[in-house]
């Protein structure tokens, strides 16, 4: 089963933040598309280019995009290396977020990637950050406790003594030893809530901000004429098959 890397900031806000996409300078390779994806916490809150406080700004920030609301819970803006400690509000929940709070240095979370791509400018989603290939997160499923493992760069596999530590923790269905495994949870159509249809091939199409099933997606104008042809080419068949029979 393949892993991704994040620092332990945003691999927090996919946890608890509803943070539904992963921007990257390169899209999800097609054979994780619809596959479940571990989320590892790095150990350094930054990476190694921003300052704690800088990094815990930023995913605040980014939250905004999302609806959350913030306040400053503990104030430690004067000491060089400590960042403050939020308290985000979003629907009636209340996370606290918080450099000391984050889980650092191990597996937090297995998620389904249902997408990849550099959307339009007009349709940027929340969390979504320009000139990125975006990666759409879906099933999110959190652990309960961090199980260790040192991170790496790019896709990585997860070895599979990590992976039963995760299994023991969400269930054995829900993870694979060794390769890829389809997601268990299935994707559904963002408009009807129904699974994609015999015509999608188990992927939805995103259009306009959504992802959608065939159902629910409106043919463009072309595809609408393209349609209108075909049906005139079968009635002008029929119309010559009765004429043959007659
Ligand atoms: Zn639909």
């Amino acid at each position: 089963m393949k892993a991704l890397t994040l620092t332990p900031e945003w691999a927090f806000a996919v946890c608890y933040l509803d943070k539904k996409i992963e921007n990257r300078t390169w899209n999800a390779p097609i054979k994780i598309i619809n596959q479940r994806l571990v989320i590892h916490a790095g150990k350094t809150v930054g990476g190694h280019q921003k300052k704690v406080i800088e990094a815990i700004d930023d995913v605040v920030e980014c939250a905004k995009t999302d609806g959350w609301t913030s306040t400053v819970a503990i104030d430690r803006s004067n000491h060089a290396r400590r960042a403050n400690t939020y308290r985000l509000e979003k629907d009636g929940r209340v996370v606290m977020f918080g450099e000391e709070l984050l889980s650092k240095g191990g597996i937090v979370a297995i998620v389904t990637v249902k997408g990849s791509f550099e959307p339009k400018r007009k349709e940027m989603p929340p969390w979504g950050m320009e000139g990125n290939k975006h990666w759409y997160l879906d099933n999110v499923c959190v652990l309960d406790e961090m199980v260790e493992a040192r991170g790496y760069q790019g896709l990585w596999n997860v070895s599979d003594e990590k992976l039963r530590a995760v299994a023991l923790q969400i269930g054995e269905d829900k993870v694979k030893f060794s390769g890829f495994v389809e997601s268990k949870d299935p994707i559904l159509c963002e408009s009807c809530n129904g699974l994609p249809t015999r015509r999608d091939r188990g992927k939805l199409t995103y259009t306009g901000g959504k992802f959608l099933c065939s159902n629910c997606c409106l043919p463009s104008e072309e595809e609408e004429e393209k349609i209108v042809r075909n049906r005139m080419h079968a009635a002008s068949m029929v119309g010559s098959a009765i004429a043959y029979i007659l």
